[in-house]
Order: structure tokens, then C-alpha cells, then sequence
């Protein structure tokens, strides 16, 4: 479903990205995690093309891209990014758009369904993450909690292939984390799939099938969530795992 191959990404001098291997099959979460600056967000940008590796090969569904040092076809990014929906740390969403908008604007702009089409896709999204009734709210009128959510569900408008999400209960109090946490896990039954960079242990334990440590741009380990966690193999990720909250 998700496959980077062998990915390279430098910026300058500095290799951020040392051939990465992940896949993320069909319906399942990969938890990333580890240091800051280990290539977590660059990795998640380099699968929506907001990031061109050097080196490397990308399947994404049916899209294969082979990254040769030059940019991609402006058709191909197209593509990758309607496949892809994005959740950042501090939400992003537009300050001046309510709720209701946020989760609209792609639909309508980027995809040009009719107004009312798009309101019906919308509503619906907000009711699977708990605020129908906040619909007419504007960002600032709601916690950071109901703010992830709605990122969340403007994510999933365009109905992606995978939801990539970028620490996004990093920026929200336990409380509030909790919320936005159950949300995803709520999606990760409904067989969502889903790359998500974290530091929460909670996050990553509860709602990730399978995890990957990034330590300097290489992958130090890889598996099953729950074997990662319990009885990491290496003795870098036992040391990392101690670190988490
Ligand atoms: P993480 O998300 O794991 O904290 P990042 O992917 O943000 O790590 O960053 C990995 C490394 O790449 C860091 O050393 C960071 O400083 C560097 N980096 C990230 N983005 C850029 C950029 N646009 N230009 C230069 N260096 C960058
Ligand atoms: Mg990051």
C-alpha cells in the first residue's frame, strides 16, 4: 500500500534521510517515533511529495515514483498529494474559515464538488469526530483538542489512501490529547491507514499495528507495535522508550 524504498533526502550537506525502508500495509497504523531531528517529519513529507528525496522509490497505491535527484512530474505530485491527507502538530487549520469551512474548503476548491455536496461530506466528517454541533465554530473559538479534530476531518475529506500524521497530540494537554487520540484510534478500527510520527507513548501504543525508530535518519528497529514497546531488541530503543511519557 505504502512503500519507501532505500530513501535518501539531504538538505545541503546534511543527510537527513540515510536509505529508509518503511511499509505500511493496507488498513494498518505505523507509529514512528524517535529523537528530535531523527527524520521523522521529513520522512512523513517526503510520502505527499511536500519533500523530494534524492534517492529512493515511493508506492503509494497504484503510484510508483522513483526519486532520480530531479523533481517529480508536476502530474505525478498532483496525484501522490490527492492520495495523502495531512495532520500537523499546531492543527493549520484557516483562522477565518468556521469548522464547518475548514473541513470544506479542499472539496470544493481543490476538487470543485458543489456546495452542497460538499457541506453534506463535511457535516458527516465532524460528526465521526464529535463536533457536528461545533460546525459553525470558528478555531479560535474552540480548545486544541476540537481544533486537531476538525484538522483531523478536513484530512479525511478528500477521502486519502493514508492519513499522515505529524505529532499531533504534541501541542494539546493530556486531556485534550486523550480526545484526539481516541479519535484516531476510533479510525484505526474503522481500518484507516495511517503513518504517525509521535512522541506519545500512548498515542503510539494504543493505536499503531507496527512501529519504527528512527535514530539519525536510519531505521534502527522495526516491528509489531506491541513487540516494540514490550521487548525491543535493540538496546537504542529500550534507551529511547525509557524517554517517553
Ligand atoms: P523530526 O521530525 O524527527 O524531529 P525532522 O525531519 O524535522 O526531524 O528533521 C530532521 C533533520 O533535518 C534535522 O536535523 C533538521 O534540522 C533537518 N531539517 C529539516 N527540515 C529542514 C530544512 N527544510 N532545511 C534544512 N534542514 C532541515
Ligand atoms: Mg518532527
Amino acid at each position: 500500500m505504502i512503500r519507501l524504498t532505500d530513501i535518501v533526502k539531504r538538505f545541503g550537506d546534511l543527510e537527513v534521510l540515510r536509505r529508509v525502508n518503511v511499509s505500511v500495509r493496507e488498513g494498518s497504523v505505523t507509529a514512528l517515533i524517535g529523537p528530535s531531528g531523527s527524520g521523522k517529519s521529513t520522512l512523513l513529507r517526503c510520502v505527499n511529495l511536500l519533500e523530494f528525496p534524492e534517492a529512493g522509490e515511493l508506492v503509494l497505491g497504484e503510484e510508483t515514483v522513483r526519486f532520480t535527484g530531479r523533481p517529480p512530474e508536476r502530474e505525478t505530485i498532483r496525484r501522490v498529494r490527492r492520495q495523502t491527507g495531512m495532520v500537523f502538530q499546531n492543527f493549520q487549520l484557516f483562522p477565518h474559515r468556521t469548522a464547518l469551512g475548514n473541513v470544506m474548503e479542499s472539496l470544493v476548491v481543490v476538487l470543485k464538488w458543489p456546495e452542497a455536496q460538499a457541506r453534506a461530506r463535511a457535516l458527516e466528517l465532524l460528526e465521526k469526530v464529535g463536533l457536528a454541533h461545533k460546525a459553525d465554530a470558528f478555531p479560535a473559538q474552540l480548545s486544541g483538542g476540537q481544533q486537531q479534530r476538525v484538522a483531523i476531518a478536513r484530512a479525511l475529506a478528500s477521502s486519502p489512501r493514508v492519513l499522515l500524521c505529524d505529532e499531533p497530540t504534541s501541542a494539546l494537554d493530556p486531556e485534550l490529547a486523550l480526545e484526539v487520540v481516541e479519535v484516531l484510534a476510533q479510525l484505526a478500527r474503522e481500518g484507516s491507514t495511517m503513518m504517525i510520527a509521535t512522541h506519545d507513548l500512548r498515542l503510539a501504543a494504543s493505536v499503531a499495528h507496527e512501529a519504527v525508530l528512527l535514530e539519525a535518519g536510519e531505521v534502527v528497529e522495526s516491528a509489531p507495535a506491541r513487540e516494540l514497546f514490550t521487548n525491543p531488541k535493540h538496546e537504542r530503543t529500550r534507551r529511547f522508550i525509557s524517554t517517553l511519557g
